[in-house]
């Protein structure tokens, strides 16, 4: 057990705020997230160290397309989420787990394994990482000594304190959303009845200067529509900017979710949509040997890096990331990481 961060007390109550749910907590209860407790007026973090998973991936498994392209990620998580997604790949980890469990690891065992394992990172992961905020805040002070990258993937629900708190070590994080942002849809598969604080989050990410990804899982039964595609895009391009890597990633049943996946016409579809909205990088995933999984010039169309799956098969970029034709600049972010 370890004293968390983001709290504040009121009585015998504690209330969290790492998380936009912003539980209030009575003496002895945990809040939504069940990792989080409130013992005696102070609240502690559960699961610190206590690790569920530890994996060797590439980067654009994430999916990071334009951070450290070619880049091994040492990836890590503990139990627990902020959501309860319906459709989740992880549910025993987010979910379904009954008592926090997990071996015990130091931020000092994670670099060393990572760099022993040849990663150039750490990536906190699998469910969402606000949940181990506290670990994942002390392996990323000690990865970016030892010269290694820190990345995220998470829901967007972080608070923009934690974000700010984080921005010091974190370089990159992915972003997702769930049936474009369709709040009934986040009701009704995520318990999640406000998405305004992934907006925010979002914004915060960026005034702190972490590079960016978002992710779209299309969910079409859900009362999504792509008229709210057309609508996120809009948001992104507005707020972000077009060269925000958007991956349009393809619905599969999954956990208590089984429903049809959506058909390849609907995902290129949507994909039409980012790129007249004004997105230039944007991806199909979850649909391995599409040609919209690799990058391309938004000047001139040259292939620029050829990808199948998570693997990349080829980098064809000038040293200084433009595109061998045109010249037309490419986003690329963690460049001393990239492996070719
Ligand atoms: S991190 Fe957990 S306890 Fe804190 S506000 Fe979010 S769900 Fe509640
Ligand atoms: S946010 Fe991610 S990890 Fe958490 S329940 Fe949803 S899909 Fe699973």
């Amino acid at each position: 057990m370890h004293v968390a961060k983001f709290w504040k007390r009121s009585g015998k109550v504690v209330q969290c705020y790492l998380c936009s749910r912003k539980c209030q907590i009575t003496e002895g209860k945990t809040g939504f997230c069940r990792v989080r407790q409130n013992i005696g007026g102070k609240l502690f973090s559960l699961n610190y160290g206590r690790l569920t998973a530890i994996n060797i991936d590439p980067i654009q498994k994430k999916p990071f397309f334009h951070f450290a392209p070619g880049s091994n990620t040492f990836s890590i998580s503990t139990v627990g989420c902020n959501f309860m997604c319906k459709f989740c790949c992880n549910a025993e980890l987010s979910q379904l787990w009954k008592e926090v469990e997990g071996e015990e690891w130091t931020p000092a065992q994670v670099v060393k394994s990572a760099k022993e394992a040849g990663c150039s990172g750490l990536c906190y992961t699998y469910v969402e990482p606000t949940m181990f905020f506290e670990f994942a805040a002390d392996c990323a002070a000690l990865a970016n000594k030892a010269g290694l990258y820190n990345c995220w993937v998470t829901n967007g629900y972080t608070s923009p304190e934690a974000i700010k708190a984080i921005s010091r070590h974190l370089d990159a994080a992915v972003v997702d959303f769930k049936a474009s942002g369709n709040p009934k849809a986040y009701a009704q598969l995520s318990s999640v009845t406000d998405v305004q604080p992934i907006y925010d989050a979002l914004l915060a990410y960026k005034k702190n200067k972490i590079f960016i990804e978002v992710t779209n899982l299309l969910i079409p039964q859900y009362g999504e529509s792509l008229a709210d595609m057309r609508k996120l895009c809009r948001w992104i391009v507005d707020n972000l900017g077009p060269d925000t890597p958007l991956h349009i990633i393809r619905f599969f049943p999954s956990y208590k979710l089984q429903l049809p996946s959506p058909d390849l016409k609907l995902l290129e579809s949507a994909y039409e949509i980012a790129y007249n909205e004004g997105l230039r990088f944007v991806y199909l995933g979850n649909i391995a040997g599409h040609k919209y999984e690799s990058t391309y010039c938004p000047g001139c169309g040259r292939l620029l890096i050829e990808r199948y799956g998570i693997m990349v098969k080829k980098i064809d970029l000038s040293k200084d990331f433009r595109c061998p034709a045109c010249k037309t600049k490419i986003p690329i972010a963690g460049t001393r990481w990239i492996k070719q």
